[in-house]
């Protein structure tokens, strides 16, 4: 999987990418990570990337010219057309896109490439939004001052549903949104048709609660049933709690 990243701070990303799974993946050669200077697609003196919103208004828009050339210097625009392309995401990160869930993850751990745009003032001229990302996404809802942190996350997220890249494949499956602990509703992106992937996946119940030792700290207990070697018993009791910290944290998972 190759993950190409766009920003006018490229220097952001030195962090994130050097941790735990992440760096491992890129080490084995799981994941590569490129990140590319917004501002090396500019052609002008001042190597201007936002430009003041046509209609008035608050704040500078990124413009249309540097993006659709550093994109299209990763994926001329002649090969959208190949099957390879059905492979590529173009990701425009965005508080207005469509909500990054772990089934959107899912999905994008099954792609060779991912394009990210990483956007900063008011938000990006929306002509890239319809003619050169191939999905508009935000990681919740709230504002951030720039798309890295959501980039960052995204592939974070993708890398370690990647066949290898967490030590036990076990981990990814039985674990918060897994599409094993779920029911089967997804409201997650028109690229699903595009692609001709499963409409179906999942938003999953969350994790259950792990506990290790000591066996008693500050007089709370360990739930005696995680200690008595029965596994079915064990089993059931996850469930159910899996279940009820769902119902208490997270109801709308639940529908
Ligand atoms: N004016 C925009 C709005 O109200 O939707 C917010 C722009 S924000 C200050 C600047 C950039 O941060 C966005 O272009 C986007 O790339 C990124 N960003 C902000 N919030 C995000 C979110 N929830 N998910 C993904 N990216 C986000």
């Amino acid at each position: 999987m190759r993950f190409d990243l766009i920003t006018i701070f490229p220097e952001f990303f030195a962090g994130p990418l050097d941790y735990g799974i992440v760096r491992r993946a890129r080490e084995t050669n799981l994941i590569e990570a490129h990140v590319h200077d917004l501002r090396a697609f500019t052609h002008d003196r001042h190597r201007t990337v936002d430009d003041r919103p046509f209609g008035g208004g608050e704040g500078m828009v990124m413009k249309c010219e540097p993006l659709f050339e550093a994109v299209e210097s990763l994926v001329p625009p002649e090969s959208r057309a190949t099957p390879e392309f059905a492979n590529t995401a173009i990701v425009l990160l965005s508080a207005a896109g469509k909500l990054f869930r772990q089934a959107t993850a899912r999905r994008f751990a099954k792609l060779d490439r991912i394009i990210m745009i990483c956007g900063r003032y008011e938000g990006v001229d929306e002509r890239v939004a319809q003619h050169l990302a191939t999905d508009e996404i935000s990681i919740g809802d709230y504002v951030l001052s720039g798309g890295e942190l959501a980039a960052a996350l995204i592939l974070d997220s993708v890398t370690r549903l990647i066949p290898g890249a967490v030590g036990n494949a076990d981990s990814t499956v039985n674990e918060s949104f897994s599409a094993h602990a779920s029911q089967e509703r997804d409201n997650d992106l028109p690229a699903i048709e595009r692609r001709g992937a499963s409409a179906n996946g999942a938003h999953g119940i969350l994790d259950y609660p792990h506990y290790t030792r000591p066996p008693s700290f500050r007089g709370w207990d360990v739930p005696e049933v995680l200690m008595s070697g029965n596994h079915e018993h064990i089993r059931v009791w996850r469930e159910k709690q899996a279940l009820e910290k769902t119902r208490r944290n997270r109801p709308d998972l639940l529908g």
